[in-house]
C-alpha cells in the first residue's frame, strides 16, 4: 500500500515536473514576476514595463572587455533583422525579415526550427520602412507573430507548427505589420502600419487560445458612421478636432497606425498604445484648418490608454497636435516609477519622433515633465500650463520650404530605449537629421502609393555637397536624466540611425551602431569598455540571458530598415543580399562570424541618354515620387534594395519599361502601370542613367 502510493506520489512528482517544462509555458504570473528569473527574457521589453534591464551582472563593468563570439546563427532572408528576441528556458524565438520565426538553442544556436509564413513577396511594395519585424511574444506553449501581410498567427512553441491565425486588416488596402504582439491576461494586441500609403490605424486584441477578436480600438475617428469598435465611445470627441468635410483624410483613413509601442500596464490594466503619424503627414492637405475650429487630429502623434480587457478609451496625452512632419508617437514606451519631488509617481517615460523626452503620469495622462534630448526647430519647448509644444511657426511650411529638425527619421525611431534602474538613467539612440519640408502643389490622392502631400529636394548633384550632407546626419548614444529631464552623459556614434540599447545589472549599456559595431559602455559614465565588428547594422533591441549559469548578450545584424532603403546613403559596407544574422557574445567566446564573400560585380558601363533638360528633371521628379523610398535617394542603394546605377537593365529601354510596367513581384517591386506611364519610365531611365555616369566615373578613376 504503501509502496503504491509513494509509485503514485512519484508520477504525480513527475508529471508536473514535465507540466512545468512545456515548452514556452509563459503567463501572467511569470511575466509580473520576471524578475525572479533573471535568465529569461519572456517579453518584448524583458517585463511588461519595458525598461530592458537584465538583473544578470556576471559580464560586468570588470570583464566586459573579454567578450567573445558564442555563436552566430544566419536567418533565410536579407534586409531588415530588427527584432528583440524572447528567451525562455533555453530556447530563444526570433524573427527575421519576411516575418519568419525561428527557435534556437540559446546556448549553441542549433537551430530547432523555422517558420515560414510565405507573405507574398509583392506585399513589399506597401511597406514604407522595409519588410522587418521586431519579434515575437510567447504564451501558454505558443509563439505568436505578426506577418507583413497583415496576419496574427499562433505557432506551436515545440515544433512551430499552427495553431491558429486570423487575417487583421483588409489585405486589399496598403497595411503591413512590423511590430511584436504583446500579450497579458490572455489577450494578444496588435497594432499595424501603412500610414504613408493611406490607412486608418487600430489596434486589436485576439484571445490567444483561438484568435478570435476581443476588441478593436481606431485611433482616429471614423467621419462616416460608427464601427461597432470600442471606440465608437471617443468618435465624436475626436472628429471634433479634424475637418469633418474636407481632406484626404476622408479617403486615406488619416493614418494614426499604432507600429510599435504597445505597452501592458499591470498597474491600471491598461494597454498604453503609442499613435503614428498623419495621412498624409501635411495636415493642409489632411484636414485643412477651418477658421475658430480644432484641428489637432486626435489621436494622432498620443499616446492612448486604454482598458486592456475591453479596449476602453481611459485617457491620452497628444505630443504633437496637428502633426504634419510625420512625427510619430509609435517609438518605444518605458513604464515605471520615478521618486518626482518627494513623491512616488507611476510613470511612463517616452522619446517620440519629435524630438522631447515626456514623462507622463500613468494614473490620468498627465504631462509631468518635458525635456528636448536633440536639436529641434519645430518647437521652443512645451507650455506646461496647457501641455502644447510652442511651436515656431515657420515650421508648418504653408508658404515657403522649411529646413526641420528632427526629420522623419526621427530624433528618435524604433530603436529601444533602455532604463537602469541602479543608476535611473534613460539610454536613448538619438540622431540628429535635418528634413525640408514643402506643401506638394501637385498633389493627388494615389490609393495604394506613397502619399504625403509634401514635397522634398533631390539630393544635390554636387558630390562635395552630397557628402556634406551625409557628414551633417549625427548619431550620439544618450544617457538621460529623467527625473530631472537631464544629460547625464553622451557618447558620439558614426553617423545617424545606431540601434536600441540594453541596460544590465553588471552597470553596462549595449548598443549597436549603423556601420555594424556592436558596444558596451559603463553606465554610470559612458566609458566604452568594448566594441567590437558585428558584421551588418546592428539595429534591434539586444537582449541578455543566461543558460547553466553562463550569460549571454545577444543582437541581429542585418543590413535593410528604411535607413537603408530611402536616405540614399550607401550602406557602410557593401552587403547587397546578405542574410541577417543572429550574433551572440559570453565572456571568452572565441567564435568567429563568417568571412565576408560578398564581391560587387563591377559596374557595368552604363549608356549615354540623349534627353532634354526638361525630361531630365521630370525623371528626377518621377523617381522621387515612386521609386526613391525604395531605391534610394540620389539613386544611391543602402545595400537592400539593386542599386539601379548598376543595374544591367539600363541600357535597354525596353526591358526598363517592362520591368515598371510589369514589377518584379517576387522581389516585391510592384507593378507601376497604373501610375507611370512610358514616357515617364523612360525619363526616370534617363536620370538614372545620368547618376550612373557619375559613379561610373567615380569608380574609373579609383581604379
Ligand atoms: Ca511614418
Amino acid at each position: 500500500m504503501r509502496a503504491r502510493a509513494a509509485i503514485a506520489l512519484a508520477c504525480l512528482v513527475v508529471a508536473l515536473g514535465a507540466c512545468q517544462q512545456r515548452t514556452a509555458d509563459v503567463d501572467q504570473r511569470r511575466i509580473e514576476a520576471a524578475d525572479s528569473e533573471p535568465q529569461n527574457w519572456l517579453t518584448h521589453g524583458r517585463t511588461y514595463g519595458e525598461e530592458r534591464f537584465s538583473p544578470l551582472d556576471t559580464i560586468n563593468t570588470d570583464n566586459a572587455s573579454q567578450l567573445g563570439l558564442a555563436w552566430s546563427y544566419e536567418l533565410r532572408a536579407p534586409r531588415a533583422a530588427e527584432a528583440t528576441p524572447i528567451v525562455v528556458d533555453g530556447v530563444m524565438y526570433v524573427t527575421s525579415a519576411w516575418s519568419m520565426v525561428y527557435a534556437l538553442n540559446a546556448a549553441t544556436g542549433e537551430e530547432l526550427w523555422v517558420y515560414d509564413p510565405e507573405v507574398p513577396r509583392e506585399r513589399g511594395a506597401s511597406a514604407c520602412c522595409d519588410v522587418g519585424n521586431r519579434g515575437v511574444a510567447v504564451w501558454r506553449g505558443r509563439v505568436y507573430v505578426a506577418t507583413i501581410d497583415g496576419r496574427l498567427i499562433a505557432l506551436d512553441a515545440r515544433d512551430g507548427s499552427v495553431a491558429w491565425e486570423s487575417v487583421t486588416v483588409d489585405q486589399t488596402k496598403p497595411y503591413t505589420i512590423t511590430g511584436a504582439p504583446r500579450v497579458a491576461n490572455g489577450l494578444v494586441f496588435i497594432g499595424n502600419g501603412g500610414a504613408e500609403y493611406g490607412v486608418r490605424g487600430y489596434v486589436s486584441a485576439y484571445d490567444a487560445r483561438n484568435g478570435s477578436l476581443r476588441w478593436r480600438f481606431y485611433t482616429t475617428p471614423n467621419p462616416r458612421g460608427v464601427d461597432n469598435a470600442a471606440s465608437d465611445a471617443v468618435r465624436e470627441a475626436a472628429l471634433a478636432t479634424w475637418n469633418p468635410d474636407a481632406g484626404a483624410w476622408l479617403e486615406s483613413g488619416g493614418g494614426g497606425t499604432a507600429w510599435d509601442a504597445l505597452v501592458y500596464d499591470a498597474d491600471q490594466n491598461v494597454l498604453w498604445i503609442g499613435v503614428g503619424n498623419g495621412s498624409p503627414w501635411n495636415r493642409d492637405v489632411r484636414s485643412p484648418t477651418i477658421e475658430g475650429r480644432n484641428n489637432d487630429n486626435l489621436y494622432l502623434s498620443s499616446v492612448v490608454a486604454v482598458d486592456a480587457t475591453t479596449g476602453e478609451y481611459k485617457c491620452h496625452y497628444q505630443e504633437t497636435p496637428g502633426e504634419t512632419w510625420d512625427y510619430t508617437a509609435t517609438q518605444p514606451i518605458i513604464l515605471t516609477r520615478l521618486t518626482i519631488e518627494g513623491q512616488e509617481r507611476q510613470v511612463l517615460l517616452h522619446a517620440p519622433k519629435n524630438g522631447f523626452f515626456y514623462v507622463i503620469d500613468r494614473t490620468d495622462c498627465g504631462l509631468i515633465s518635458a525635456g528636448s534630448i536633440a536639436t529641434q526647430t519645430w518647437a521652443t519647448g512645451v507650455d506646461m500650463e496647457t501641455g502644447r509644444p510652442i511651436e515656431n511657426p515657420d515650421a508648418r511650411y504653408a508658404v515657403n520650404t522649411s529646413i526641420v529638425l528632427p526629420s522623419p527619421f526621427g530624433a528618435h525611431n524604433w530603436h529601444p530605449m533602455s532604463m537602469s534602474p541602479e543608476t535611473g538613467l534613460v539610454y536613448i539612440p538619438v540622431q540628429e537629421i535635418a528634413q525640408d519640408y514643402a506643401q506638394d502643389s501637385e498633389f493627388v490622392y494615389r490609393p495604394g502609393r506613397w502619399n504625403t502631400g509634401t514635397a522634398h529636394a533631390a539630393l544635390p548633384d554636387d558630390r562635395a555637397a552630397r557628402a556634406a550632407v551625409r557628414n551633417s546626419l549625427k548619431g550620439f548614444l544618450l544617457a538621460w536624466d529623467p527625473v530631472n529631464q537631464r544629460e547625464a552623459w553622451r557618447v558620439e556614434l558614426p553617423g545617424a540611425w545606431n540601434g536600441g540599447t540594453l541596460a544590465t545589472a553588471g552597470g553596462l549599456v549595449f548598443q549597436g551602431t549603423v556601420d555594424g559595431h556592436f558596444g558596451a559602455y559603463n553606465a554610470e559614465t559612458g566609458e566604452r569598455l568594448w566594441y567590437v565588428d558585428n558584421g551588418a547594422a546592428t539595429l534591434g533591441g539586444p537582449v541578455s540571458y543566461a543558460v547553466d549559469g553562463e550569460q549571454y548578450v545577444a543582437t541581429l545584424a542585418s543590413y535593410g530598415s528604411v535607413f537603408f532603403l530611402a536616405a540614399g546613403f550607401a550602406a557602410p559596407r557593401e552587403g547587397d543580399n546578405l542574410n541577417g544574422r543572429v550574433n551572440v557574445y559570453k565572456i571568452g567566446g572565441t567564435a568567429t562570424l563568417p568571412p565576408r564573400d560578398f564581391v560587387r560585380a563591377e559596374t557595368p558601363e552604363p549608356p549615354v541618354i540623349r534627353a532634354s533638360a526638361q525630361v531630365l528633371a521630370h525623371g528626377t521628379t518621377v523617381y522621387g515620387q515612386f521609386c526613391n523610398v525604395c531605391h534610394g535617394g540620389g539613386v544611391v542603394s543602402g545595400g537592400a534594395l539593386p542599386d539601379l546605377r548598376r543595374s544591367a537593365t539600363l541600357a535597354d529601354a525596353d526591358a526598363w519599361r517592362a520591368t515598371v510596367h510589369g514589377g518584379r513581384t517576387e522581389a516585391g517591386m510592384p507593378d507601376f502601370t497604373q501610375w507611370v506611364s512610358a514616357s515617364d519610365a523612360e525619363a526616370i531611365r534617363v536620370y538614372v542613367a545620368r547618376e550612373a555616369q557619375a559613379l561610373y566615373r567615380q569608380e574609373q578613376a579609383r581604379r
